[in-house]
């Protein structure tokens, strides 16, 4: 199958979350399955032109914005370490910036001018390059609008397009891409679309609402947050739009990148270690711990690495850090994000040196060595439509400890006796949102970890576990078969 993957974010090339971790994983799943794909995203300032080859081709494409037209320049490259053709959209005046979507927490103003063009762009390359894919697969708001032009008839295109099927995922529901009305010739839609069974959402434009309506099949990044979305608690206003396409809705599990996570081959890590050759992690915790200038004892390392934002339980976890810091335990974070929670984070580091190693960068190698050398790792989020380091850290040995939501609770199971005796237990599950849970659940973790059987059977099952992407880009081609039949269907009845 020919599947072309539209993202706003490529782990290498340029990364702010997990979306850019499941654009490059996917694709490789689905190469080594035997598929043709090939893959489109921004020309950032931050992508690395020499160091990832990239080649400036002489093909440019044309795309109007409402009364202006804009023009960007194909470069192409492949992703590392395979033969993935990528295509970069090259708009100086749209990604040569500082930051990929905002600056200083504040998005760019012009953000509908920037994805809509990619959006355009991406296919408008396609005819030019000579390449028809059967699928086109748009992640996130910020490609949803290729979504929507495919489904309507693509940019006066039609005979080119007509055949091809669109999946839409959602990473994360909480980012639609919302514009005032105004700036609907953005679009380049018709302004029939603008309305309650297309675009409009409250008297504003929503880009992903867009997509959700006119893509062939939906999916989303686990089963749990599929079905989570369909109700108002998660459904950020989108809940009955969702609802209403539920038959064509999968919620298909993220797996991670087996090359990229791997303690027997991490570059990253002060000594190799595997499920069956442990002593390496031990060195890891010292490195670590020395590293962020606690003391090397044995009480539980807890590592957290992630974005300081309300969805992630970072005040629920300064709510309770006080109390947890009365528990046999040290913490590493890593993480940045709102300013207000780096000031707290600061204030609490400093109230509690040798216990709490706060680090507000954003640093691969530094995460890959708190996964490594941490025990335990805590994600007490709000929501959660996937989650990768609780896989992450299951395959570096380091129990998880997590909150039951969306694909937290699909991928992490509690200690409960049963579990353990069955050998399936593989962390810490807390229920409710509040910090006496949170709080609760690191007791019992801590308890554990001096149950010196209890916790190798955990690191044991964590680190056994299949998180690896075959079996996910199996069931991403089984949506993208449905997809194609529905667009096939759609040209029959034309
Ligand atoms: P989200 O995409 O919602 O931020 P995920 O858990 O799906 O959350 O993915 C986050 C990814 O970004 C993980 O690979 C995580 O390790 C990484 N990450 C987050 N914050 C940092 C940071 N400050 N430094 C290094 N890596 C980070």
């Amino acid at each position: 199958m020919k599947i072309y993957s539209l993202s706003s974010e490529i782990d290498p090339f340029a990364k702010t979350g997990g979306l850019a971790d499941v654009a490059a994983a996917l694709p490789k799943a689905l190469a080594r399955l035997g598929h043709d794909v090939r893959l489109v995203m921004p020309l950032y300032r931050q992508v690395d032109r020499k160091r990832f080859g990239l080649r400036r081709t002489r093909v440019s494409v044309e795309a109007p914005l409402g009364d202006q037209t804009l023009e960007g320049r194909l470069w192409e490259g492949r992703l590392p370490r395979t033969e993935i053709p990528v295509y970069f959209i090259d708009c100086q005046a749209l990604f040569d910036r500082d930051g990929l979507y905002q600056e200083q927490e504040r998005d760019y103003p012009d953000n509908l001018t920037r994805f809509s063009f990619f959006s355009q762009a991406a296919l408008r390359l396609l005819p030019v390059v000579g390449w028809a894919p059967e699928i086109i697969h748009c992640h996130d708001w910020q490609t949803s609008l290729a979504a929507v032009h495919v489904a309507r008839g693509a940019l006066g295109q039609e005979p080119f397009f007509a055949s091809m099927g669109t999946v839409v995922t959602i990473h994360n529901l909480a980012y639609q891409g919302l514009f005032p009305k105004e700036q609907w010739p953005l679009t380049q839609l018709p302004e029939a679309a603008f309305a309650v069974e297309g675009l409009e959402f409250y008297g504003q434009i929503n880009c992903l609402k867009g997509g959700l309506v006119c893509a062939g099949m939906l999916t989303t990044v686990s089963p749990t947050y599929s079905r989570e979305i369909q109700t108002e608690a998660f459904g950020c206003g989108l809940e009955g739009v969702l609802r209403a396409r539920r038959d064509d809705l999968a919620g298909i599990l993220n797996g991670i990148d087996p090359e990229e996570w791997n303690p027997q081959t991490d570059p990253h890590l002060a000594a190799p270690y595997s499920a069956d050759q442990l002593a390496g992690k031990a060195l890891c915790t010292l490195a670590l711990q020395r590293s962020r200038h606690l003391p090397e004892q044995h009480d539980l390392l807890i590592g957290m690495i992630q974005r300081l934002a309300e969805q992630k339980g970072i005040d629920l976890f300064l709510g309770a850090l006080e109390q947890l810091m009365t528990l046999p335990i040290q913490i590493v974070i890593l993480g940045t994000g709102e300013p207000a929670y780096h000031r707290q984070l600061e204030q609490m580091a400093a109230q509690f040196p040798g216990r709490l190693a706060v680090n507000l960068t954003f640093d691969n190698a530094l995460a890959h060595q708190i996964e490594a050398g941490a025990n335990a790792f805590l994600i007490p989020s709000r929501f959660e439509p996937c989650g990768l380091n609780q896989m992450y850290s299951m395959r570096f040995g380091t129990v998880p400890i997590v909150k039951r939501v969306g694909g937290l609770a699909d991928t992490v199971v509690d200690v409960s006796p049963e579990a353990v005796a069955e050998r399936r237990a593989t962390g810490f599950v807390f229920e409710e949102h509040s910090a006496g849970a949170l709080v609760e659940s690191v007791k019992r973790a801590a308890t554990a970890f001096r149950d010196h059987a209890l916790w190798a059977s955990l690191v044991q099952t964590g680190m056994r576990q299949d998180f690896s992407w075959t079996r996910s880009a199996g069931e991403y081609v089984r949506v993208y078969e449905r997809a194609l039949a529905k667009a096939a269907h759609t040209v029959l009845h034309r």
